[in-house]
């Protein structure tokens, strides 16, 4: 093997160590540190980043680069892929100077804890000037780029590379009218009853069951935890650290079960990489929406199914005898993909749940844009939110405040979490030619083939191909919206007789 290509990992291994030890203190931040420890954090994660940042952008690096391009291009070899997606790293790193990385450090960490207390107060003005901040941080990233066909084309890049705002417009502007036109037919149908979900569940005993729940999906707590956080996450320290967070609301109880499957879906994606990729930039998943697709089949696919009700309502019922007595499989089924339009995304079904997304990224282009002040944002959204789904949040914080992303300043993310319900039903309907029995096999509880499938389709080639180069391979196609209008109308015209 060649000896530079020996220097270059070294140097990026010690960069992937930098960064993964940045995502420990941000996981403890979440789950375990005081109030207090805010401020020395903020520093702390900021020393790191600047660090490796560094690092990262060394001339040293930019060499070995340059003559490693020469020396692997064009084959499908892993050292081809690692070259390619380094130098797209390293030249997206060194547009960024190392004072803008620690500064969005230090205000991103201080818009966090700001957004905590805005939220448990539900008062936007908390957050106001740390989200001012932000956004003007956001707008300066984008100018150290060359201008795009749109300038949240730099954006989206970072999490979803290739992809551009034009073709995300295209896709939502096919999608929306579908599923506004699917949940006015729902609206006018008979209405499911769900009372039974919102009974009085024990705490403990929830949050131990959605744990049997992943577990038997396959997400490895040997290699794993969940923790409880004010906002479900996964993260992971290497293929063999992958963690997940999760939270219990005494209103909508069984929610910590879909959160579990969404969390474990993206941890399994993470624990099911290539080990030889660890310490390299092909080491986890590939993309935003790739990521999310996994999420999402676990949690709706598989969880939010006829053939799962069937398998794990009677061992539910077990538990909470009282709740669910005289539920079938198929009221529990109907109950827990019942469409309403709501006001909190990650509660959303799946009916209205990209119409949520649709609100954030127009949101997120005139904010950027400076067409919108922030102090008039918690108004904006609640009139967006009128118009998209006719309903008005009561307060900031099942409005405006309900989501951690701006806090950290990721913006460009939320459509990513849409793409990847369309690629999740893409893969689903591959993945249902090629195991003919899956239904059978989730009814009985067995989820191996379908995480063997994954594994070996998925989640074993991190980086090495470009995220919309992974689901023309897999798939045949790129992300479209097809599949999920199939996959919609069939599940409701099912449940509400449409
Ligand atoms: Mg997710």
């Amino acid at each position: 093997m060649s000896e530079k290509l020996n220097q270059l990992k070294e140097i990026l291994g010690v960069v992937s160590d930098l960064n993964h030890a940045g995502s420990v203190l941000s996981w403890d931040q979440q789950v375990n540190m005081p109030p207090g420890g805010g401020e020395a954090r903020g520093q702390q994660l900021a020393t790191l980043g600047k660090i490796s940042h560094e690092k990262s952008t060394s001339d040293e690096v930019g060499k070995l680069l340059d003559e490693l391009k020469k020396e692997f291009t064009g084959s499908d070899s892993d050292e081809s892929a690692m070259i390619r997606v380094a130098a797209r790293n390293y030249d997206k790193a060194t547009r960024v100077p190392a004072e803008f990385v620690a500064e969005q450090s230090i205000v991103t960490t201080a818009a966090f804890e700001a957004w905590v207390e805005a939220k448990g107060k539900s008062d936007f003005s908390i957050f106001r000037p740390h989200l001012e901040k932000v956004v003007g941080l956001v707008q300066k990233y984008i100018s150290f780029f060359p201008p795009a066909d749109h300038p949240y084309d730099i954006l989206l890049d970072d999490y979803e590379p290739g992809m551009k705002t034009a073709e995300v417009q295209e896709i939502f502007g096919s999608l929306r009218p579908k599923q506004v036109e699917l949940i006015k037919q729902i609206s006018s149908a008979k209405q499911v009853k769900d009372d039974f979900l919102h009974k009085k569940y024990n705490e403990k005993k929830v949050w131990d069951f959605s744990e049997i729940i992943i577990g038997r999906f396959g997400y490895d707590f040997s290699r794993g935890r969940q923790d409880k956080a004010a906002h479900p996450f996964e993260t992971s320290f290497s293929v063999d650290d992958v963690r997940i967070t999760n939270r219990f609301e005494p209103e909508n109880p069984l929610a910590t079960f879909f959160s579990g499957m969404h969390e474990s879906g993206h941890a399994m994606y993470e624990q099911g990489v290539n080990p030889a990729y660890e310490r390299t930039p092909l080491a986890g998943g590939v993309s935003s929406a790739v990521h999310e697709s996994q999420s999402r089949m676990w949690e709706n696919l598989v969880g939010r199914s006829l053939p799962f009700c069937e398998q794990f309502l009677p061992e539910l019922k077990k538990t909470f005898p009282s709740q669910l007595e005289d539920i079938s499989a198929k009221s529990f089924y109907k109950a827990i993909n019942k469409v309403e339009p709501s006001l909190i995304r990650v509660n959303a079904d799946e009916a209205t749940y990209n119409l949520h997304i649709m609100l954030r990224l127009e949101l997120e282009i005139e904010m950027i844009a400076g067409r919108v002040a922030i102090k008039d944002l918690p108004e904006i959204w609640n009139a967006k939110m009128r118009e998209t789904l006719g309903i008005t949040p009561p307060d900031d914080a099942h409005g405006i405040l309900q989501d951690v992303h701006w806090s950290y300043g990721l913006f460009g993310y939320f459509p990513t979490y849409a793409l990847g319900n369309l690629v999740s039903t893409q893969l689903w309907e591959k993945i249902n030619k090629d195991i003919k029995d899956l239904d059978e096999q989730i009814r009985k509880g067995k989820f191996d083939s379908l995480l063997g499938w994954l594994r070996e389709k998925i989640h074993i080639h991190g980086h090495k191909y470009d995220p919309q180069d992974l689901v023309q391979r897999v798939t045949g196609s790129k992300i479209d919206s097809a599949a999920y209008v199939r996959y919609l109308t069939k599940k409701y015209s099912e449940i509400y007789g449409l």
